[in-house]
């Protein structure tokens, strides 16, 4: 706690919101089995600007203490955990964006992701056609190296070095941010233990706190745990992608191999498994956000979450498409739309829905610290 200084969060409407609303919550408790955000109000009594940001990112939205909430609206108590949380949650993405003139992207980000998209995919045509002519870019190019006929492997590897290089330092300095502005603190390797083990099963999606609950509730009451399970493909489909380009770089640097690889290869394999739990994911999620309670969706920000689903959802399909084609003259098109959203969206990573990853790993893991020194 010694530096928290470092970092001031602002006072703002929603940490005020938040704040009076976990005063309620906490002399009621009706729902402190629902998830980790009610176990960790007990434990305070008062609620300073990294309390509530702690609590908005540990939240993951389900809505469910909404549905049981006797004080919800028209009660004039008003309270409405799920929205107060999620808009809490989105301004402190902003407040923990590096560079911090960047972080107006959050607030208009459903707008600035398509524009910095359509400039990278554009620049990636560009790039292509600058280097090329068209008999090559529309010719039928097979076998390991064709890629690099297009455009050359420094290039296509240079870009998204770069790029990463600054989404890895944007993501560093985000995650000291918020460890300073919230106060958390490392609770040893057993409460890391914890975290993983929640984020790898994402347990608290499972509706109540052991994680074999029936799940989130819907528009009809109904409990299911299909959020969980899109979650889950999104999760490990974007993992198995990661694998996929690792695998391929190794194969091209370590055994001297240039891509495309065979279709029954590590690097194919891996990618056309992960490339269709992300799209099945993404779908899914996006038609579980469309089904939530009206009343929980922070409206303002649904652009930034839909937006981030889609974008995935094409960096995905149209991954698989370039499988497909990748043999035929249409090559050449599709690997430029590809590669023009992949640099688009890893570009914008720090600034998109992206973050609620980061930072909720941060939330657990200083939440299983907190659970455990209270404990003792
Ligand atoms: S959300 Fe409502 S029912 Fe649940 S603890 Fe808060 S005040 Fe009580
Ligand atoms: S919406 Fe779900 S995760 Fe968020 S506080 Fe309510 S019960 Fe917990």
């Amino acid at each position: 706690m010694d530096d928290v200084s470092l970092l001031k969060l602002a006072s703002t409407p929603a940490h005020e919101e938040t704040a009076r609303i976990m005063q309620i919550c906490n002399a009621c408790r009706y729902c402190e089995g629902f998830c980790a955000v009610f176990p960790a109000m007990e434990r305070r009594r008062l609620f300073d600007v990294g309390d509530t940001a702690q609590l908005a990112n540990l939240c993951h939205h389900c809505g469910a203490c909404y549905h049981a909430c006797q004080y919800a609206p028209p009660h004039e108590f008003a309270v409405n955990v799920p929205l107060t949380l999620a808009e809490r949650r989105a301004e402190t993405w902003a407040e923990f964006a590096w560079p911090g003139p960047l972080s107006g992207l959050f607030a208009r980000n459903g707008l600035a992701l398509v524009m910095i998209i359509t400039v990278a995919l554009a620049l990636a045509v560009g790039l292509m056609l600058a280097m090329i002519s068209p008999q090559l870019f529309w010719g039928v190019h097979i076998g390991e190296g064709a890629f690099y006929v297009l455009m050359p492997h420094t290039v296509m590897a240079g870009i998204p070095m770069a790029i990463t290089a600054f989404t890895i330092v944007a993501f560093i300095v985000g995650w000291r941010r918020y460890w300073r502005g919230t106060g958390a603190r490392w609770g040893g390797w057993p409460a890391f233990a914890d975290a993983m083990s929640a984020t790898a099963t994402m347990r608290n999606l499972g509706g109540d706190n052991s994680g074999d609950g029936a799940g989130c509730p819907g528009p009809d009451d109904r409990n299911s745990l299909a959020r969980r399970h899109y979650h889950h493909a999104t999760f490990y489909g974007f993992m198995l992608c990661f694998a996929s380009t690792s695998t391929g770089t190794l194969y091209h640097y370590l055994l001297g191999r240039e891509a495309p690889y065979g279709y029954l290869e590590l690097p194919v394999v891996l990618g056309t498994v992960g490339g269709i739990m992300l799209c099945v994911g993404t779908a899914g999620l996006w038609r579980e956000k469309r089904r939530m309670e009206p009343a929980v969706r922070p409206l303002a920000k649904l652009g930034m979450d839909y937006a981030f689903i889609w974008i995935l959802f094409w960096v995905s399909a149209t991954g698989l498409v370039l499988l497909a084609l990748r043999e035929t003259s249409f090559m050449g098109l599709t690997l430029a739309i590809h590669l023009g959203l992949v640099y688009g969206f890893f570009l914008v990573l720090p600034y998109s829905k992206f973050v609620h990853g980061l930072y909720r790993f941060a939330a657990l893991l200083a939440d299983a610290g907190e659970a455990r020194r209270s404990a003792m």
